[in-house]
């Protein structure tokens, strides 16, 4: 069986690319997650098609197995696609800069614009807010509320002054702010529960009696799949610059960023994650991506492998192990070592073959004592530490000597040695195949 391994790796090798078997096998697992998190479905398509070109052109990474591979493609795709072109706002030559709202009922614009007003203004701006949701009855006092929370003046109707029309309080309050000095307009607007026409109309009646330098859709990343129809309704209707997520505190998985981004090939700039105005930063794409894969943890361990493994050193024990022979102290040492370059990540070494083994003893063991293991190692002859089998008393008694510990200690490490190698040994005669030997090629 371990030969057979062993040609199943070099072929592996050899191919030096990524093989197609493996590609899709990671695919499908990708599929479920980006599905699970609420990606619509189209896009989940578009996506594992766009992976799957790419990982098929990856070279074959030493340090990776293909399935940490594929998925560490997948992360930096997502990425990429949700971060392409991140950007800030687009500030008007001559300010005022005008920013509109636009949305569903309930994705959170006026909330936004309380936050968008306050961090604007935190860098040095001086916002104005402007009222111009006059459809629901509480709308106006809503932003004044949240205005005033924020520290910035509110443009609304005056009271008394009957039913505003949007598009007029809109159209005067850039002539308020050019007064006023405002150098950044932020206009709050009127959404439905559902896409409508009326609302949608109003939308572009306002965008065309400001003309704002950037439409900002603000979709609330709990409704998933519906992100799509919504996003796009909005893109064909009144047209927007870039994407604001709402409620990212809740614990939608982020399916709709990925979508909306495709969808509507626009920029995903801020991310609302909270009731509070301070709830609020510009957006992450990395973070998301590992939102949406939810593979944070597994991310995290690639990326310390990557780093911290000898693919060499690895490669010749993973030889070592595979023949099933002469794992000897020394071996058992430097496996320690290596165990303890990654870091405390026990699951890491589920990565690496024989590693698992090693790692059971290892958990016993905590920093201070591995100097120890490996100062009582030291002080074994080579000959010891290829053959532990002659380390009898009067060996052990002169071991601890030389490595200042007692005999005790001696016998401890050479036990837990001992049963290492009998797991090894174990494992390498009843190795089930691939999927319990994640780690090499
Ligand atoms: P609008 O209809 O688009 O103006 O939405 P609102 O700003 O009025 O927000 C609708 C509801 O969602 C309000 O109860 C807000 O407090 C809440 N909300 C807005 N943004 C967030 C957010 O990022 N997280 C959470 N948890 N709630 C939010
Ligand atoms: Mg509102």
């Amino acid at each position: 069986l371990s030969d057979r391994l062993t040609t199943v790796f070099s072929s592996l090798r050899s191919k030096g690319r990524l093989s197609e078997a493996d590609i899709n096998a990671t695919a499908r697992e990708i599929r479920v997650a980006l599905l699970e998190a609420d990606v619509a479905l189209p896009v989940v398509k578009d996506f594992i098609a766009q992976i799957k070109e790419r990982a098929a052109g990856a070279e074959v990474s030493q340090a990776l197995n293909p399935a940490q591979q594929v998925v560490k493609i997948v992360n930096e795709e997502l990425i990429n696609i949700l971060g392409g072109e991140t950007r800030r706002i687009r500030f008007a030559k001559t300010p005022p800069t005008v920013l509109m709202l636009a949305g569903l009922q309930g994705a959170g614009k006026t909330t936004l614009a309380g936050k968008l007003a306050r961090w604007l203004k935190s860098e040095g701006h001086a916002p104005l807010l402007v009222a111009a949701d006059l459809q629901r009855p509480n709308a106006v006092q809503q932003l004044q509320v949240v205005g005033e929370r924020a520290g910035v003046p509110v443009f609304a109707p005056e009271p008394g002054s009957g039913v505003g029309d949007p598009v007029n309080v809109a159209r005067r309050s850039i002539e308020q702010a050019k007064h006023a000095q405002h150098d950044i307009v932020i206009i709050d607007t009127a959404g439905r529960l559902g896409v409508d026409a009326e609302m949608m109309q109003q939308a572009i009646d306002i965008r065309d009696a400001v003309t704002p330098d950037d439409i900002l859709f603000v979709v609330d990343a709990m409704v998933g799949q519906d992100a799509v129809n919504t996003a796009q309704a909005f893109m064909e209707g009144v047209g927007f610059d870039g994407v604001v997520l709402t409620k990212l505190d809740g614990d939608a998985r982020g399916g709709a960023a990925l979508s909306v981004r495709h969808v509507t090939g626009r920029p995903i700039m801020f991310a609302s994650m909270g009731e509070k105005l301070e709830d609020f930063s510009v957006f992450h794409p990395d973070r998301m991506a590992g939102r949406i894969l939810d593979m944070g943890d597994i991310l995290t361990l690639i990326e310390q492998a990557e780093q911290a493994f000898d693919a060499q050193q690895a490669e010749e024990m993973t030889q070592k192990v595979l023949k099933g022979e002469n794992f000897t102290l020394e071996d058992f040492l430097e496996q320690m070592m290596m165990i303890r370059k990654l870091g405390p990540i026990g699951n890491l070494l589920g990565m690496m073959p024989g590693m698992g083994q090693v790692r059971d003893q290892v958990s016993q063991i905590d920093d201070k004592d591995l100097d120890r293991v490996a100062a009582i190692i030291r002080s074994m002859t080579p000959g010891e530490r290829a053959n532990p089998k002659i380390i009898n008393g009067s060996r052990r008694a002169r071991i601890a000597k030389g490595s200042g510990v007692t005999v005790g200690e001696v016998n401890s490490l050479v036990t837990r040695f001992f049963d290492a190698q009998k797991m090894m040994r174990q494992m390498t005669a009843g190795m089930p195949g691939m999927p319990g030997m994640p780690g090499r090629r």
